[in-house]
């Protein structure tokens, strides 16, 4: 049976974050709470998955297929729209099974999962990678790992508009600039698609500067005609991809703490924690609006929780007690 087309265009609300130091800094922050968009489905992978599931309405297709690692945001998104929707969903994950709290929710959502083990994820650029799969689950649309490409970008291009909206409501007449957390840089493509030239769009990298960040990102802004222009990378990883550290861990648990926001370590903290480091470098001047994307993923947080008050050197009792 043909999916059902979901009739759901959520809006992510925009509204200000006051912390200490960007109070100390001049700063004005206000934040795209893609995290809070809905109880199940959240987070820039929404975006990024939204085109990919009209294009599997349009086209009568009869589930979704994607890849991801077992505390994959991406296809928690997808699983979650699935059961939000009543559509079926299978996720190809990297490595051997894991019982994650992710791999959990998975399940739960009613997502079929296959462990494809380590050299069989890698074996998902070759051309014929899907052909098995799709013998096996004929008439799936399947989906690049992460809801990349123009597709993906396209669907975050609309989150500017989102923005704009919402500016009255701040009281804020214009922001300075946007900034969103980069893995691939399709969230990133589709802001600057979306600015055209309006305001500078800032990546803070949460890979490493030499993943191929600048690449990917111009070959979306290429197959959409655009010129790279307008957007700046900052290296925000701090050693590595989901590379954790003390300063980091108390950086993300006194934010929480003061701003009353959930922050996870991999993305949205380092993002923010790249916006503390610029300011200090006296690269963002005082009196300057930002906005930044809290792109979600806080439910790979789960799996961190524990390993953050170790890194922090902080007690739950005294999160708690502070919060
Ligand atoms: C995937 C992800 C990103 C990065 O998005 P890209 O489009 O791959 O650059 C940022 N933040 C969170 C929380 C994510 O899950």
């Amino acid at each position: 049976m043909p999916l059902i087309l979901p009739d759901w265009n959520p809006r992510a609300v925009l509204e200000p974050l006051r912390l200490p130091w960007l109070d100390a800094a001049g700063l004005e922050l206000a934040v795209l709470r893609l995290d809070a968009l809905d109880p199940l489905v959240s987070g820039n992978k929404w975006f990024k998955l939204a085109p990919w599931l009209a294009r599997a309405g349009r086209d009568g297709a009869e589930g979704l297929i994607s890849l991801g690692g077992a505390h994959s945001n991406h296809l928690h998104a997808l699983a979650a729209a699935g059961a939000r929707f009543g559509f079926p969903t299978v996720g190809l994950l990297r490595g051997e099974p894991q019982d994650t709290p992710t791999a959990q929710d998975l399940r739960r959502f009613g997502m079929a999962l296959h462990w494809l083990g380590y050299g069989g994820y890698r074996a998902r650029h070759q051309a014929n990678f899907w052909e098995p799969w799709l013998q096996r689950y004929p008439g799936y649309q399947p989906v690049p790992e992460g809801g990349g490409g123009l597709t993906g970008a396209q669907g975050c291009a609309a989150l500017v508009a989102m923005i704009r909206e919402q500016l009255p409501a701040l009281g804020w007449g214009d922001y300075h600039s946007l900034w969103t957390a980069v893995g691939t840089g399709t969230t990133l493509a589709g802001l600057v698609l979306g600015e055209a030239g309006a305001h500078p769009v800032i990546g803070a990298l949460a890979v490493p500067v030499d993943h191929g960040v600048p690449a990917q990102v111009s070959g979306i802004l290429a197959e959409a005609g655009c010129t790279d222009a307008g957007y700046r990378l900052v290296d925000a990883s701090r050693g590595g991809f989901a590379r954790l550290d003390a300063e980091l861990a108390r950086f993300l648990l006194d934010c929480e703490r003061d701003g009353g926001v959930g922050l996870e370590p991999l993305y949205t903290a380092k993002a923010l924690l790249a916006i503390r480091d610029e300011a200090r470098a006296g690269r963002i001047p005082s009196g300057s609006r930002l906005v930044l994307l809290h792109t979600g993923g806080l439910q790979g947080r789960r799996a961190l929780h524990d390993e953050l008050l170790r890194l922090a050197g902080y007690t739950d009792q005294a999160v708690e007690a502070q919060g």
